[in-house]
């Protein structure tokens, strides 16, 4: 397969970073999927410039204007997704058809704000006093940082990018170091569509130099961040000192419940899939399955079961599940995790071992323990395929050990009881609550979004994007 070489694009030109970094492919390490160079803060300063300078002009450009551009890139996305999925697969490591289905949903939300292009809201109030008109509009923040994690190289850049053209913003885009291919396409898409010179830049490398010199630019008037808690952290600080807007979507350790009364194989495939797909590289993944005592051993056997009919390889190849962890990093994680699991304790019931395939690559088998709450894998993100299995003694226990986390992104549970169910979407202390569905897999239409460590600011997605990318003005007219 062809290697490329990927650019950063500033001010409306491909820019040549330093170095040779390679992008690899977590399936065959042998064979990279491209190099990039790495910018350094000077050059990522000048995005921010560029994209300042463009910012006073597109942010008076025509809705129409906005939403035909993000329609074509919607379309060519959507036209091109076996070909952009086939790039996602190699350099991220999900499996083929869960990359295409990525592409498609990228191409879809662009499209979803090109229609919000044309709908940004506004108000007319009836004022305390007579004579006067009252009217609420918004305008677009400025000038926006958008720093994206790995796991989602299309979608995630699609849900921040889009909203923030479409409300009239600028955009300096900063993908994470192991997927420019992927950031690359959506760059050079956006590079066609009609966008006047420096309203979008990319910039490649690394988060301690080209990520801080996006945030600690004076011209940045807001920050979109999606990452790991540690880093959402620093950066929040960094932005209170100067007081930037910002938005964090950070980590999970989400919970899926399975009450006596569930219907087991809707459980067991919602914890299969919510734990292990995408190699468990989801920040709603079921980290931690809490199962009622009555039906435990139950669950353990059928979801031990269905683990074993799993296949583990390279993410092209027909007939796989689960492709390999998408870095060397993210694989050491996820093994200290597994001996951590060893070390606490807790009971290995499948998978805690790499797996062997024909390539050199990052595989690794889907990894159960039956745990403690206070394990460190039944409390920390690991964001790999390890789940911990929590023992309850009935719903309130389940609701108790659902919550009794740092985090509150997703939550779900799998029961027959409206009851339940009913309760469990009111106190379940997460954004986003799932009912008999796995915790992750989401409708790109309606916020995104958690509470507790997991997320900061105004949601992300649907028309509650809107919150984030405008500023609202208030305007009093003597009639
Ligand atoms: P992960 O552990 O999943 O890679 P990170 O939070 O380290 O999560 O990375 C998420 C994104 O944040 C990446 O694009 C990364 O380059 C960027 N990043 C990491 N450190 C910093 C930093 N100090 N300042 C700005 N961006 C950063």
């Amino acid at each position: 397969m062809s290697e490329q070489r990927f650019s950063s694009y500033i001010g409306g030109q491909w820019v040549e970073g330093e170095g040779d970094q390679a992008d690899e492919n977590p399936a065959d390490l042998a064979s990279p999927v491209g190099h990039y160079g790495t910018l350094d803060a000077a050059r990522t300063a000048q995005a921010v410039d560029a994209a300042a300078t463009a910012f006073p002009k597109w942010s008076l450009s025509s809705p129409q204007q906005r939403a035909d551009i993000l329609d074509f890139v919607g379309s060519e996305i959507l036209a091109r997704k076996a070909e952009l999925g086939r790039l996602l697969a190699r350099e991220e490591g999900k499996t083929l058809a869960e990359s295409i289905g990525e592409a498609a949903r990228a191409g879809q939300i662009f499209k979803f704000f090109a229609g919000e292009a044309l709908r940004i809201p506004g108000e007319k109030l009836a004022s305390t006093r007579p004579g006067v008109d009252v009217e609420i509009t918004r305008e677009p923040v400025g000038t926006v940082g958008i720093i994206a994690p790995w796991n989602f190289p299309l979608a995630i850049p699609a849900w921040k990018i889009a909203p923030a053209l479409a409300y009239g913003n600028t955009v300096v885009f900063k993908p994470a170091e192991i997927v420019p291919g992927c950031a690359w396409a959506i760059a050079e898409i956006l590079s066609r569509a009609g966008l006047p010179e420096g309203v979008f830049n990319m910039v490649l490398g690394s988060g301690r130099v080209v990520g801080q010199a996006l945030v600690e630019h004076n011209g940045l008037d807001a920050l979109s961040f999606t990452g790991s808690v540690p880093t959402g952290h620093a950066l929040l600080k960094q932005a209170a000192a100067r007081a930037l807007k910002v938005q964090l979507e950070m980590g999970g350790k989400n919970p899926l419940v399975v009450l006596a009364d569930a219907d087991l194989d809707v459980a067991v495939e919602c914890a299969v899939n919510g734990a292990y797909f995408s190699t468990g590289q989801r920040c709603t993944a079921s980290s931690r399955l809490i199962v009622e005592s009555v039906v435990y051993d139950e669950f353990v056997a059928r979801i031990q079961a269905r683990l074993a009919t799993l296949t583990v390889g390279d993410p092209l190849e027909e007939g796989v599940h689960i492709g390999p962890v998408a870095s060397q990093a993210q694989l050491d994680t996820d093994l200290s995790y597994i001996q951590a699991g060893h070390d606490d304790g807790a009971e290995l019931l499948a998978g805690g071992r790499r797996v062997e395939r024909g390539t050199e690559g990052h595989f690794l088998a889907p990894t159960l323990f039956a745990a403690n709450p206070s394990d460190r894998i039944a409390r920390e993100e690991i964001f790999g395929p390890v789940a911990a299995l929590l023992r309850a003694d009935d719903y309130d226990h389940a609701l108790a050990l659902a919550n009794d986390t740092e985090f509150g992104l997703c939550a779900g549970i799998c029961t027959t009881s409206l009851k339940h169910a009913t309760h469990f979407k009111r106190h379940a202390q997460a954004g986003m609550v799932m009912v008999n569905l796995p915790t992750a897999g989401v409708d790109p239409h309606v916020p995104f979004g958690g509470r507790k460590a997991s997320s900061y600011g105004p949601r992300e997605q649907g028309r509650y994007a809107v919150e984030f990318y405008t500023t609202v003005k208030t305007a009093y007219t003597a009639a």
